[in-house]
């Protein structure tokens, strides 16, 4: 029966791949019809028939069954068409699969569910699951999942997709990856009055009592897999976020993705805007609409990186970074009630209720749109842009397509094909007065796969924030001239592993120089090195 263990353990199972010889040798006689195929046939048999169904939600699943089934396959089919799988494994179909999770559950271990029913016994937990040498985890507390709020512990999608996407991005090994649901109930009143919801069916825990459960799963994951685990914080909801990620980021390896992660994708469209516009990061005046979790990521990286290349106190860079949340402008007289992500922002301007207003005073160089408030770049914001700035940036990152605060057809057409445009979802390439503008969408998937990638390459014990400039460099630094020639500032996400390999290398060069990588002797051929680890699927 070893043959038949075998066929049913996804990381050994091939499925028609078996050879004759192994089929003798591993017992596999009579369990397997006589045909052989090769990997690369059973990539292009399961295209088909993921093309042939009929409905997004079903090919999420499909796919996901496939990774339950023959996970080499699944990740060769993933790494040989990224793009066309990705809204199938990451968004916007993991969305949908999220709010459906209970209903699709599938009854196959991908991750561990740990409840706060659990706590006390975290770390013995840990040892349940099937591999001991685990290097990256993402977690969720289900919170604020994509743009869908709460979705409990049917958020646990979240922390498959992206896991999924450091294999098929950046070539971390699948085995390395741990996807992991804190369950600490939910608010979610339709979640909870589901009989068919599979998390436990109470209200969110809070304060002191939720820090500690956190804590206990972050304690237990270092004592168990070692210093130099990489812990990847996922979709908290923002009252949590900031607070977790500044207690932690010092003491363990981790990061945001929601805020440090969007933050350097950001930065890297502005550092690649530079040649369009002529305009350093260092002489923008910027302007966000929304103030949350991605706002503030990327107006304080902003900062950071305008500190490290003008050399400016890091208040001061700030200064040229305005923000509007859903109250207006974010100023000093609003001090005492703004949520403690927003002070820094606070400058001593007046108080202006909305955005055109605010374009008009404080005449931005570039507007970045974060707020989900679809439409909000109007023609009147855009062409006051445009008024004032040869080359204005507009980045309209709002997620899914439905909240972008406008499309690109809208942001060229406006102004008169000189935006310098980037937003959060795909779109088409656009024809303006006979010229083609191709739209960068500034996909987080360019960054948190090489972050990954290096902080498994050179056992990272830390991530930075000055990684996160690193990464947005290198990430801006791959933008191809053919690219920049149609507008665009990012590069194709076809070449997403190459991408991902640079920002990898970058990062982990950082590490070495700074004494936060634990794989030592540093690798003489660092990107040598880093290449030589990406997983490659195949029999
Ligand atoms: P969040 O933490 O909930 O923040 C949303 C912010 O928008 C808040 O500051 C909110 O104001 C503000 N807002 C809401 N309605 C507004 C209005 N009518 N006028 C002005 N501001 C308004 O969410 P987040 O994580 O920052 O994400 C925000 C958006 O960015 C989402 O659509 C997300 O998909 C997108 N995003 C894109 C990328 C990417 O492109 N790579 C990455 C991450 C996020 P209050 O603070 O007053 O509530
Ligand atoms: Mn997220």
């Amino acid at each position: 029966s070893t043959g038949y263990t075998t066929l049913k353990t996804p990381s050994l199972n091939k499925g028609l791949g078996f050879t004759d010889a192994e089929r003798e040798t591993l017992g596999l006689k009579g369990l397997l019809p006589p045909a052989t195929l090769t990997l690369e046939a059973q990539v292009e048999l399961t295209m088909q028939e993921l093309r042939r169904k009929s409905s997004a939600l079903d090919k999420y699943v499909f796919l996901q069954s496939l990774q339950d089934v023959n996970s080499t396959l699944y990740y060769a089919v993933l790494s040989r068409h990224t793009y066309e799988c990705m809204p199938f494994v990451y968004t916007p179909v993991v969305g949908e699969a999220c709010q459906k999770f209970s209903q699709i559950y599938r009854h196959t271990p991908q991750g561990l569910y740990l409840s706060i029913e659990d706590r006390g016994k975290l770390r013995s937990i840990l040892d349940n699951w099937p591999i001991e040498d685990i290097r990256a985890i993402v977690f969720t507390d289900g919170e604020r999942i994509l743009g869908l709020g709460d979705q409990g512990i049917d958020g646990m999608g979240i922390p498959v997709g992206k896991l999924a996407l450091y294999t098929a991005c950046a070539g971390v090994h699948p085995s390395y990856c741990l996807p992991v649901a804190l369950d600490v109930g939910s608010n979610n009143q339709a979640k909870l009055d589901d009989p068919f919801y599979i998390g436990l069916k109470r209200k969110r825990l809070t304060g002191q009592e939720y820090d500690d459960f956190v804590a206990e799963f972050i304690e237990a994951a270092v004592d168990k897999y070692g210093e130099s685990i990489m812990l990847q914080f996922e979709d908290f909801g923002n009252s949590n976020a900031f607070r977790l990620l500044h207690q932690w980021q010092d003491k363990v390896c981790c990061f945001n993705d929601d805020i440090q992660g969007t933050a350097a994708v950001a930065l890297a469209g502005i550092l690649g805007s530079t040649t369009l516009t002529g305009t350093a990061v260092g002489d923008h005046r910027f302007l966000f609409l929304g103030a949350g979790e991605a706002g503030a990521g990327i107006a304080e990286l902003i900062a950071y990186a305008i500190h490290v290349e003008t050399g400016k106190s890091v208040e001061e860079c700030r200064k040229q970074i305005f923000m509007l949340d859903s109250r207006g402008l974010v100023c000093k007289s609003r001090l005492h009630e703004l949520q403690h992500h927003k002070v820094n922002f606070a400058h001593d301007v007046e108080h202006v209720s909305d955005l055109l207003s605010a374009v008009k005073t404080l005449k931005p160089t570039a507007l970045i749109g974060v707020s989900t408030l679809p439409k909000s770049f109007n023609q009147s914001i855009i062409e006051e842009m445009s008024a004032n700035n040869e080359r204005p940036v507009i980045f309209a990152l709002s997620n899914p397509t439905s909240k972008a605060e406008c499309t690109p057809e809208e942001a060229y057409r406006w102004s008169n094909g000189a935006a310098v445009f980037a937003s959060g979802s795909p779109f088409e390439p656009v024809q303006f007065e006979g010229k083609t503008y191709v739209p960068g969408q500034g996909n987080n998937a360019y960054i948190f796969p090489g972050v990954g990638l290096a902080a498994v390459a050179c056992g990272a014990t830390r991530i930075t924030d000055f990684d996160m400039y690193i990464a947005a460099k290198a990430l801006a630094a791959t933008v191809p001239q053919e690219r920049l020639d149609v507008a665009c500032v990012y590069p194709h996400l076809r070449d997403i592993r190459e991408v991902s390999l640079k920002v990898a290398v970058a990062i982990a060069a950082n590490k070495y120089a700074t004494g936060q990588a634990s794989v030592l002797p540093e690798p003489a051929d660092l990107e040598g090195h880093i290449r030589s680890v990406m997983y490659e699927p195949s029999y």
